[in-house]
């Protein structure tokens, strides 16, 4: 049985639930169908933290959903959930979801869930997910949280508790381990020892899954705004060697360890002050290290600076883009980032006035900028940049003819 736990003794208000959730939530209940705010949301604003997105879970089918809201649609194919778009939000609904029986799911060789598409009772739907204090459903109208797992309780301990048997949640999707050590860091909750002992043993189960989905929870890791965090706890559990390419790169970088560490913490600032970062930023920081090197041995052959830069990006993007599973679109961010770097050191004539019309120029400067904090160049030259970028005609011209 679950318990039922009223506001007075939660603390979450109304107010805190985004209204297009709630409303969301209404349009459900009222057409006779169960529907409540569940996971993340619930738990992050359980803890004092601004939620990312609201997923709403509730009894209704796809085809319910869909016809009770005029801007939504159904997306996904092995596991459909409808997008109900409300204002400038878009709220994610789910059918309750039944367990993989045992013998009747499809599992690959490690017992790796492949498919996961049996609707189910509430009940069965709270067992599926993965943590007690991702499985809290908020009722919106009545205020009440149900909860099957005592996650209200791991949540006030500070506990990330797994539910059901830790070891065999990872065989099933071992990105859970994963997802332990990004909301342990993020939450500030220590990981229950029986979830946390068997990650060392089992990390490398995580090379039985597909690399874009490898890819996606290692760009949510990075993102999170606890990366730094993150990064020295997976350090701890021993998952980063040849598990996640990415994190290879990162955590074993003998050129640019200090640099990068720096663009995490840059990065961490970034995200908890709400700006904007992109994975094309995160990723030009993280392999920039292997670029100098590439272009230093290309000059040292006796190849012009500029041909040999982009030799060397694309020697080094050739390599990484595929391991990393690095999309097209991001790995051209990337090289604009680079390929913007030698032009600031061209400070007479029209040169300056020509680069920071460029449109990427802020993300260039800004990653001039943690070159020279981490010592690679001098800091006059990004102070120079934004000297002249904030300044007028005659403070520019006079920046100009000064420059060395
Ligand atoms: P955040 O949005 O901050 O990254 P989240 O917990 O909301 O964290 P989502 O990926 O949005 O993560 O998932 C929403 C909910 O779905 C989770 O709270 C959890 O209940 C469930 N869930 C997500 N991934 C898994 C998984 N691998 N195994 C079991 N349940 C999961
Ligand atoms: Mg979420």
């Amino acid at each position: 049985e679950p318990a039922l736990v009223p506001p007075e003794q939660h603390g979450l208000r109304r107010e805190d639930i985004s209204p297009a959730a709630a409303k969301t939530c209404a349009v459900l209940q009222d057409a006779g169908h169960k529907a409540f705010v569940v996971g993340g949301a619930v738990r992050d604003l359980l803890a004092g933290l601004p939620p990312k997105d609201y997923d709403v879970a509730t009894s209704a089918t796809p085809e319910q959903v869909r016809a009770l809201f005029r801007r939504s649609r159904i997306i996904g194919r092995r596991f459909r959930i409808v997008h109900v778009m409300s204002g400038r939000e878009t709220i994610e609904v789910s059918t309750f979801r039944a367990l993989h029986e045992e013998g009747a799911t499809p599992t690959d060789e490690h017992g790796r869930v492949l498919a996961d598409n049996v609707f189910g009772s509430q009940a069965e739907d709270a067992t599926r997910r993965d943590f007690t204090v991702n499985a809290l459903y908020y009722d919106p109208r009545s205020g009440t949280i149900v909860d099957y797992h005592h996650g209200v309780a791991d949540l006030r301990q500070k506990t990330l508790r797994m539910i059901g048997d830790p070891r065999t949640r990872y065989r099933e999707d071992p990105v859970r381990m994963l997802r332990a050590v990004r909301l342990g860091a993020k939450l500030g909750l220590s990981i229950d020892p029986a979830a946390r002992t068997p990650i060392r043993e089992m990390a490398p189960l995580l090379e039985n899954v597909p690399p874009a989905r490898l890819f996606d929870e290692t760009l949510k890791l990075l993102m999170s705004g606890y990366a730094v965090k993150c990064l020295q706890q997976l350090r701890e559990e021993g998952l980063h060697h040849g598990l996640l390419p990415l994190l290879d790169v990162i955590l074993e970088q003998p050129l640019g360890e200090r640099f990068v560490w720096l663009a995490l913490e840059n990065t961490d600032n970034r995200v908890q002050q709400d700006k904007r970062i992109s994975p094309g930023f995160l990723f030009a920081t993280l392999l920039w290290h292997e670029v100098l090197a590439a272009w230093e041995a290309r000059k040292a052959d006796g190849a012009p600076s500029q041909p040999a830069l982009f030799d060397a990006m694309d020697q080094v993007l050739d390599v990484q883009a595929k391991k990393l599973a690095i999309t097209r679109k991001i790995a051209g961010d990337i090289k604009e980032i680079w390929a913007l770097q030698p032009r600031f050191e061209k400070r007479s004539g029209h040169a300056p006035y020509r680069l920071i019309e460029q449109p990427r120029y802020r993300a260039a400067w800004d990653f001039l900028r943690l070159r020279a904090q981490a010592g690679e160049i001098d800091m006059a030259l990004p102070d120079w940049w934004e000297a002249f970028a904030g300044g007028g005609p005659e403070r520019r011209e006079q920046l100009v003819s000064e420059a060395p």
